[in-house]
């Protein structure tokens, strides 16, 4: 992953934690041999994401976007990010209702994200779907993070452009 679209992700859940909220960023890429290289990042606007103190929701057609937009880029989701009011951990909710695809990683940042330690690898909770579609916490040592360009992408109910 580079550490560009770290700090794309990284913004966008600091940002909003000073509200306070949630809320949720997707690192795009493609996989060869089992490795997955980060190439975009896709940040949530209005309409279609709804943000709050202890949730975050995206609507069936802001994620049906999402898949136009990895259609058309050919990539697919790689990881999601989400941030969390306290703990790093994942909600019942997020085993429920986060985007599920094999080897989808997840990762809970806690903290709103607003501390610079929290942006922190080390500070996050990690999670991998299964290709049973159960996520299972995995560790840090699954991103290998390198120097490389990314794409922004601001996404909305209503479609994308580059942010
Ligand atoms: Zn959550």
């Amino acid at each position: 992953m580079p550490r560009s679209a770290l700090d794309l992700v990284m913004g966008d859940l600091e940002r909003f934690g000073r509200i306070p909220a949630e809320s949720i960023a997707f690192a795009l890429g493609r996989s060869h041999d089992g490795v997955a290289s980060v190439k975009s990042v896709v940040l949530a606007e209005e309409p279609g994401v709804t943000r709050g103190f202890g949730h975050i929701r995206l609507s069936e057609r802001w994620m049906l976007r999402l898949t136009e937009l990895c259609e058309l880029l050919e990539q697919a989701v790689v990881a999601q990010f989400h941030s969390h009011p306290d703990g790093a951990r994942h909600s019942d909710t997020d085993d429920h209702h986060l985007l599920h695809g094999p080897d989808i990683l997840s990762v809970v940042v806690p903290s709103f994200a607003r501390a610079p330690a929290m942006r922190e690898p080390d500070a996050w909770a990690v999670y991998r779907c299964g290709t049973g579609g159960y996520f299972r916490k995995t560790t840090v040592d699954a991103v290998t993070f390198v120097d490389a360009p990314t794409e922004p992408f601001l996404l909305s109910e209503n479609g994308w452009r580059r942010a």
